[in-house]
């Protein structure tokens, strides 16, 4: 087994993206999680959930759905591509994703609030034939609650009736999301040929033969709607809300490419701006244009800064980020895992939580010690021997400690989250 022992860098750990998708039921949460992991290296074949599988596809979609089921992060890999050009910012450089579960389709639960802790941005998917719905609501409403920056996926743009501009207009409206699209659908219905990046002007085409690559081509074409319109209109929504860009705007300059998508990305991290990305998970029309757009838009764990905790009397406090600090880290899933056994799901926050470390519990009071660190790729289990503030690991055993509860340095004594949450069940999968 292949052990793991880095000290990451600065520059590493704004490589990490750890992403949520959620979605109203129907949306096509499942095929869009199976499609990012598909591009993103960490299966190798999703099946179709539409049209059953061949026997040779059988397995890996088990597989692959055995993977969503039971993991509560899943770890991989996207490195944006120079060909492409969509991400400018990060092109050529590796990123490590991880895309931890997010319960679906809700109440207002202690499982769905912890998960919007423990993710730094999220993609939301909606239909682009159904749009915003009374459920979408409620998530949307967490996410805003913690903050979390997010993207906005409408997925189906194949099926009839599907209407990317009607869907944006209802994020507007009913979700009170100043949401502008970002990667227009070329064409709808059968006629959805790819996607046009209202930024570069640049089209991705996409083939139906070879589903997993598209072609660039340059500059829209006449039969390409308002491609230029929409970048105008992003650039005077970006103007309102940025400096940078409201300078140039201000002073009729034109505004360059990088320009504009570093100010879209400082926006959404804020908060302030939902980038919207059309495209259908279904006919892998805009999976990596969306990877691409993660990389670019989503935060990593350096741009988190603090978290809210409490310390040992109760008093609020913040959590920074430092890896050379305090460990404080919190439990979030309990999965029974058919290899390892027991694994408690943690995401470190700030210092290092290392193979052999004792760390506190301060809910019980206890201290245990840490044995086994791995993280579950596939079908394989990797073993860990640190993870620091950022990472997303599963700890071996760990008997005294339930989802909620923190992992936290024995001196510099943290709670990661109030008292009152409700202890939830175990879940085996
Ligand atoms: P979930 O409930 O949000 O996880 O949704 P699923 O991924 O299970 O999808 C629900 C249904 O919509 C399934 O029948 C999918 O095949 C279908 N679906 C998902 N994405 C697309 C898409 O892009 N186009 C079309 N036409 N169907 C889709």
């Amino acid at each position: 087994m292949k052990t793991t022992n880095t000290t990451a860098t600065a520059t590493q750990r704004e490589r990490i993206r750890n992403i949520g998708i959620a979605a109203h039921i129907d949306a096509g949460k499942t095929t869009l999680t199976e499609r990012i992991l598909l591009a993103a290296g960490a299966i190798h074949h999703a099946g179709d959930v539409h049209e059953g599988n061949t026997t040779t596809d059988f397995d890996p979609l088990e597989r692959a759905k055995g993977i969503t089921i039971s993991a509560a992060a899943i770890p991989c890999a996207w490195t944006p591509r120079e060909e492409t050009g969509i991400s400018k910012l990060f092109a050529g450089q590796r990123h490590a994703l991880n895309v931890i579960d997010t319960p679906g389709h809700v109440d207002f639960t202690a499982e769905v609030e912890r998960s919007m802790r423990v993710l730094d941005g999220a993609i939301a998917v909606f239909s682009g034939v159904d749009g915003v719905q009374p459920q979408s609501e409620t998530v949307w409403r967490q996410a805003d609650r913690y903050g979390v920056p997010r993207l906005a996926f409408v997925n189906k743009m194949d099926r009839t009736g599907a209407d990317f501009m009607r869907v944006v207009q209802q994020l507007r409206t009913q979700l009170g999301a100043n949401a502008w699209p970002v990667l227009a659908p070329l064409g709808a219905e059968d006629n959805l040929r790819g996607q046009v990046d209202v930024i570069s002007q640049r089209r991705y085409i996409f083939s139906r033969e070879s589903q997993q690559s598209c072609t660039v081509e340059e500059g829209p074409s006449d039969d390409d709607g308002p491609a230029a319109e929409l970048r105008s209109e992003l650039v005077n929504r970006i103007a309102e809300l940025d400096d940078v860009v409201a300078e140039l705007w201000l002073n009729d300059q034109p505004v360059p490419d990088e320009v504009l998508r570093a100010a879209v990305r400082r926006q959404t991290l804020a908060g302030k701006f939902v980038p919207v990305i059309g495209g259908s998970a279904y006919r892998y029309v805009g999976i990596e244009p969306l990877l691409d757009a993660v990389v670019d838009f989503l935060p990593s764990p350096l741009d988190r800064g603090t978290t809210e905790a409490h310390n040992d009397e109760g008093e609020s406090i913040s959590v920074d980020n430092g890896v050379d600090a305090p460990l404080a880290a919190l439990a979030f899933k309990l999965v029974h895992d058919s290899q390892a056994g027991r694994l408690v799901y943690v995401r470190v926050y700030r210092g290092v939580l290392e193979r052999g470390m004792t760390v506190a519990n301060p809910r019980t009071g206890q201290r245990e010690r840490i044995g086994r660190m791995v993280r579950v790729v596939a079908d394989r289990r990797e073993e860990l021997s640190r993870a620091e503030a950022g990472d997303i690991c599963a700890v071996v055993g760990l008997r005294g400690f339930l989802t909620g509860d923190t992992l936290s340095d024995l001196d510099a004594v943290v709670s990661l989250e109030p008292p009152q949450f409700p202890q939830p069940v175990v879940s085996f999968a």
